[in-house]
This record gives C-alpha cells, sequence and structure tokens, in this order.
C-alpha cells in the first residue's frame, strides 16, 4: 500500500488508461478525484473505487474550460483539502488528415484538450501543492510526441509540448518539493486505440510488426510506470519523459522491428 493517505486527481478517469491508473493507485491506498467530460463513466470508475474501500469523488470537467477546472479543483479541496498527485491524462485521438486538409478548428481542439488542459490542470493543482511543499504530477504523452509521424499534425505536437511543459514545470517548481514527470506510452490496447482499429485508421498487424517486443501494450503496463513516478522510489527523478514503449521509441533501423532472425 505505497500510496496510503495520498489523494490523487486523475484525468480521462473514466475509460482506458486514466481508468486502469486510478484504479491501479487506490488498491495501493489512495483516493482519487476522478475526471472525465462523460459523467457516466466517471461515475462508473468512482463507483469501482469505493467497492475497492478507497473515496472516489467524480467531478465532471472538460480540461480545456479554465472556468471548469477551476471549480473541478476547488471542488476537489473542499472534500479533501490537498491534491498529492496529479495525473493529466485526459485526451483524443486526431483523425490522421493530411496537413494541407487539416482544420483549423479541429486542430485547435487537439491541442486545447491536451496541451492547455494538461497547463491549465497543472496551474489549478500546482498552486494547492505549492502551498502544501508537495506533489507529483505525472503527465501522459506519447511515442507521438517524441518522432514525427505523417498527418498526426496536431496529436504530435501536442504531445511534444506535454513533454516540454514537464520539463518546465519540474524545473520551476523542484524547490517546492514538486516532482513533474511524464509517460509516453506506445500503442496500449484501450478503447481510444480499439475505436481506430475498427474504422481502420489504425493497423495493429503493422504497429506489432513495428514495435520490437511484438505486440500491445497493456493500460496496467502504463499504470506501473505512472505509479513508479508517483512513489518514494522516484523520489530523486524529475523533469524525465519515460518511455512504455515495447522499444518503439529505440527502433532505428529500416523494416519490421519484431522476429528479426
Ligand atoms: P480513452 O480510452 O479514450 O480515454 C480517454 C478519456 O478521456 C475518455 O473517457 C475521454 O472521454 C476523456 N476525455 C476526452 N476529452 C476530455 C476532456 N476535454 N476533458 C476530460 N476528459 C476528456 O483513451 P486512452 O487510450 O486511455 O488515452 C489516455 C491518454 O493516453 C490520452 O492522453 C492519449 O492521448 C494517451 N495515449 C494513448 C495511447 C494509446 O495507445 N491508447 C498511446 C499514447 C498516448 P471521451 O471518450 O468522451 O472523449
Amino acid at each position: 500500500m505505497r500510496f496510503n493517505n495520498k489523494v490523487a486527481l486523475v484525468t480521462g478517469a473514466g475509460s482506458g488508461m486514466g481508468k486502469s491508473i486510478a484504479l491501479f493507485l487506490a488498491k495501493e491506498g489512495a483516493d482519487i478525484i476522478v475526471n472525465d467530460i462523460n459523467s457516466e463513466l466517471a461515475n462508473a470508475t468512482a463507483d469501482d473505487i469505493n467497492n475497492i474501500g478507497q473515496q472516489g469523488l467524480s467531478v465532471t470537467a472538460d480540461i480545456s474550460s479554465e472556468d471548469e477546472v477551476q471549480s473541478m479543483v476547488e471542488k476537489s479541496i473542499v472534500v479533501f483539502g490537498r491534491i498529492d498527485f496529479l495525473i493529466n491524462n485526459a485526451g483524443i485521438s486526431d483523425q490522421f488528415v493530411p496537413t494541407i486538409e487539416q482544420k483549423a478548428d479541429y486542430w485547435q481542439r487537439v491541442i486545447d484538450i491536451h496541451l492547455r488542459g494538461c497547463f491549465l490542470c497543472s496551474k489549478e493543482v500546482g498552486k494547492h501543492m505549492i502551498e502544501k511543499r508537495y506533489g507529483k504530477i505525472v503527465n501522459i504523452s506519447s511515442v507521438v510526441g517524441i518522432g514525427g509521424s505523417p498527418m498526426r499534425n496536431a496529436y504530435g505536437p501536442a504531445k511534444a509540448g506535454i513533454i516540454m511543459l514537464t520539463k518546465t514545470l519540474a524545473v520551476e517548481w523542484a524547490s517546492y518539493n514538486i516532482n513533474v514527470n511524464s509517460v509516453s506510452p506506445g500503442y496500449i490496447l484501450t478503447p481510444l486505440i480499439e475505436k481506430g482499429i475498427e474504422l481502420g485508421i489504425i493497423d495493429d498487424k503493422v504497429i506489432i510488426r513495428r514495435t520490437p517486443m511484438g505486440r500491445l501494450g497493456r493500460p496496467e503496463e502504463i499504470s506501473e510506470a505512472v505509479a513508479f513516478l508517483l512513489s518514494d522510489a522516484a523520489s530523486y527523478v524529475n523533469g524525465c519523459n519515460l518511455p512504455v514503449d515495447g522499444g518503439w521509441t529505440s527502433f532505428g533501423s529500416y523494416g519490421d522491428a519484431f522476429n528479426i532472425p
């Protein structure tokens, strides 16, 4: 029980990795503020957390809205008095549209949810962490924020921005005993990816061949990495971006990465 008496805010915790992270931390003793834009999904995760025996507080908010983020954090502070951990996870996919066909409004929406959302939540929660002189923030970036991917003209820059925001906050807030790190998942089997496969915009067979470990990741594998960065074991880790990607970002050769003879 590494996280007894800790309070964690997980954004986008109604589904996929956010839900997995929220339940993982609760099983290790944390109370969880469950954010999602979808209240039904957020409520369901909060119920699961209450069933584990920890307190789950469901707070519906669009993390790209400054007013909604401020209300979410205010409500959380009223209930718990503090927020020890922030996991900036909520996000949407992009449409894999050639850049010259990309609509500026859609591009902006992707940037707003990922980068502005991460900034707003960090800013509002950071105020309380600075006051308490304690906090740990983990931002969910992506391998797409590390290497260029054709047609991911909004998602890639947003995720790259999250890596730099992580480093910026890490060095700005280190003297307040706040650690800020990011995790960059490879392709993880969540509803987001399942939908992409169904729609034919993601080819899982090609991804598997391009992944040195020859498989998609599991949400729990991301939760483990997040939990490590939140734990005392990572007390001197600050401003790092940890790829959890089955070797995806290390592969620099030609052709398939898996089953190379
Ligand atoms: P997911 O299953 O779709 O879960 C994301 C959750 O965030 C959904 O419930 C979604 O609601 C919610 N959300 C979307 N916009 C929001 C907003 N403005 N405010 C609050 N909540 C919002 O996706 P996932 O695969 O777990 O992805 C989680 C994070 O990991 C994302 O940041 C994603 O970019 C990143 N990531 C995923 C992968 C992967 O392979 N799965 C790889 C690298 C990085 P709706 O369903 O209503 O949109």
